[in-house]
């Protein structure tokens, strides 16, 4: 999302429920880190072609999401607080326990940019 000439992401997208043409319809919030504006983007493809996206800021933002909470299939962050999972770009991190100054365990996790992150493989070195 753009504002005050930075780009930033989203904290939230809801995922909305088509309607008639209108599909892929999307509704990314966040507020502006600069001047802390609350923000919302309106995104949608028309005639599964035409890619239409339009900001609302303020009260219009705070109005859209009004008009919009109840076409809501599912959201990042619902999603996120659901399975408690890593959620779109994933990376491995290793992290290595240590006794005595020598590794007896390396864990390694698959993390997310949203702070999930899950065990997927325990090594022992005994
Ligand atoms: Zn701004």
């Amino acid at each position: 999302m753009r504002h005050c000439n930075s780009v930033f992401c989203a904290c939230d997208i809801w995922f909305l429920l088509d309607k008639e043409n209108h599909t892929k319809r999307k509704l990314y919030l966040a507020s502006c880190p600069i001047c802390n504006k609350e923000m919302a983007l309106y995104s949608c493809v028309i005639d599964g072609e035409k890619v239409f996206e339009k900001y609302y800021y303020s009260n219009g933002a705070r109005k859209i999401k009004e008009r919009l909470k109840k076409e809501v299939a599912s959201t990042m962050l619902g999603f996120k607080n659901k399975y408690k999972m890593p959620f779109g770009f994933i990376y491995g991190k290793n992290q290595e326990i240590k006794r005595k100054g020598k590794t007896i365990e390396i864990r390694q996790y698959a993390c997310d940019f949203w702070g999930n992150k899950v065990l997927v493989k325990k090594i022992k070195d005994e």
